[in-house]
């Protein structure tokens, strides 16, 4: 097989959206597996919409995420002469011809038809103008748009996701290649830019496959080699629609400044619709890219499971050397420290820290708000927490382990653990009655990592203050 070549085209919209950066990354993997290249191709013919700006949100996204790309961009709006020569080439050879029509009489026949429910089709008014009658127009200086001619018959491709896909001209009609202003449409750029930059796998949302047949017949009336085609599914919300603002956040940048890592951030959407093939969820980059081909990405949409997210991010997290965790929590814990009047944890007890929470942390920036019990007295005990397991005796059992745990000697959680066992045995309960309003008084919460390793790292007259402080407001309440 010669070099594979893809692009990522995107549009300048002002951010990089999920399911682009997705598109980006499945070009990126297919490139990177095989050795081939991956371009970039900035599609601003809108000039409104592509400012500098815009193309440099683009730009930041991808090397955020690590999506390297080759060779310089290609910037379409500086080709459109070279679009325009594709077009008159297709006038050349008789695959285009010019279309006279008004504009406004055709919008008044495709409004008519489609209040009848109908496909509107351009009819082919200006198909059979002769040579002649072309000249005697365009010397009258009349208007006039390029369309393409449509031979009869069919397209067939064979799609590397969907399979073979047949479109029957008959639902197509001449389409326009040249509008009236002078400005090339659409397909025409995309086949002249991605036969120039020597595309051989287009790789892009579902949303653009009823582009493929029109552009499949561009490339053959050109007598240009037609690349292979890939349109990945989209990504759709929690409600099945396509995801969009109204979900919330659709901008990759603002799941990586909300505190996602740009390696969870790849993971997932490359789990987007695919899958490695075996059970495994969590992937580097490189085992992305030995285990990527298109054999296993499914046609349906993929739906964006933002608490998926967040677990995934926990878990790369947690794949990271616990020194370079604490460094990256550290400046959030002391700054919560600061606000709240309390002492900062040092780096031998944040790695402790680190170590206990282990896959809890879901993100650096929410470790004041999961760790803060370690660094300020709970005031408050979950309502449902107490409603759920604080009992009439409940004060009467946590002071007798109080007692018992004032007794213990060496502090530590195997010492703990054996200290409720027997206080529990002693009362004639489950350890659950005590270890879940224990859980209460020490952290507020009803969730929290084992109680036992809470209490070794709280310390001693920490813990017993704790139990103390809870018992006697939670039962006076
Ligand atoms: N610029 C188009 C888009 O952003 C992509 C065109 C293509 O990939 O062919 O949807």
């Amino acid at each position: 097989m010669s070099e594979v070549r893809v692009r990522f085209a995107p549009s300048p919209t002002g951010y990089l959206h999920v399911g682009g950066a997705r598109t980006a990354l499945f070009n990126w993997l297919y490139a990177r597996h095989n050795n081939g290249k991956f371009l970039l191709r900035i599609e601003d013919t809108d000039r409104k919409r592509s400012t500098e700006d815009a193309v440099r949100v683009i730009f930041t996204g991808l090397k955020q995420l690590g999506l390297d790309w080759d060779e310089e961009p290609l910037y379409q709006s500086t080709r459109i002469e070279q679009h325009r020569d594709i077009v008159n080439r297709l006038l050349d050879s008789g695959s285009a011809y010019r279309c006279f029509c008004e504009s406004e009489n055709l919008a008044r026949q495709r409004g008519e038809q489609e209040k009848r429910g109908k496909f509107y089709r351009y009819p082919g008014t200006c198909r059979s103008l002769t040579n002649s009658e072309v000249a005697e127009r365009l010397k009258k200086g009349q208007q006039y748009a390029v369309r393409f001619k449509l031979p009869p018959g069919r397209t067939k491709f064979n799609d590397m996701v969907h399979g073979d896909i047949v479109v029957q001209h008959d639902e197509l009609d001449d389409f326009i290649i040249l509008r009236q202003n002078g400005t090339p449409v659409y397909q025409v750029a995309v086949v002249a830019d991605d036969s120039y930059m020597g595309i051989t796998h287009v790789i892009r949302g579902d949303d653009h496959i009823s582009n493929t047949p029109k552009q499949i017949l561009l490339y053959q009336a050109l007598g240009l080699p037609v690349p292979e085609f890939a349109h990945v599914p989209l990504i759709l919300g929690a409600d099945k629609k396509r995801l969009s603002k109204r979900h919330g956040a659709a901008s990759v940048t603002e799941y990586t400044e909300s505190g996602i890592l740009p390696e969870t951030m790849l993971n997932f959407l490359a789990l987007l619709g695919w899958s490695p093939g075996d059970d495994r969820e969590i992937l580097t980059q490189q085992e992305m890219i030995d285990a990527f081909n298109f054999k296993r990405i499914t046609p349906k949409g993929a739906v964006f499971d933002e608490t998926k997210l967040q677990w995934m991010n926990a878990k790369h997290i947690f794949a990271m050397p616990a020194l370079k965790i604490w460094q990256n929590i550290q400046p959030h814990l002391a700054e919560y420290c600061r606000q709240n009047n309390a002492a900062p944890p040092d780096e031998s007890f944040g790695l402790r820290l680190v170590k206990l929470f282990g896959d809890r942390i879901q993100s650096f920036r929410e470790a004041p708000d999961l760790m803060s019990y370690f660094f300020v007295d709970p005031t408050n005990w979950d309502e449902k927490g107490i409603k759920k397991h604080w009992k009439s005796d409940t004060p009467e059992h946590l002071q007798l382990l109080s007692r018992h745990f004032q007794d213990i000697d060496k502090w530590g959680a195997e010492q703990l653990e054996l200290c409720v066992d027997n206080t529990a045995e002693e009362l004639e309960i489950k350890r659950a009655k005590l270890i879940h309003p224990l859980r209460l008084v020490l952290t507020g919460r009803t969730h929290s990592p084992g109680i036992f390793e809470v209490m070794e790292l709280l310390g001693k007259d920490l813990s017993i203050k704790r139990i103390n402080t809870g018992v006697e407001w939670i039962s006076i309440k």
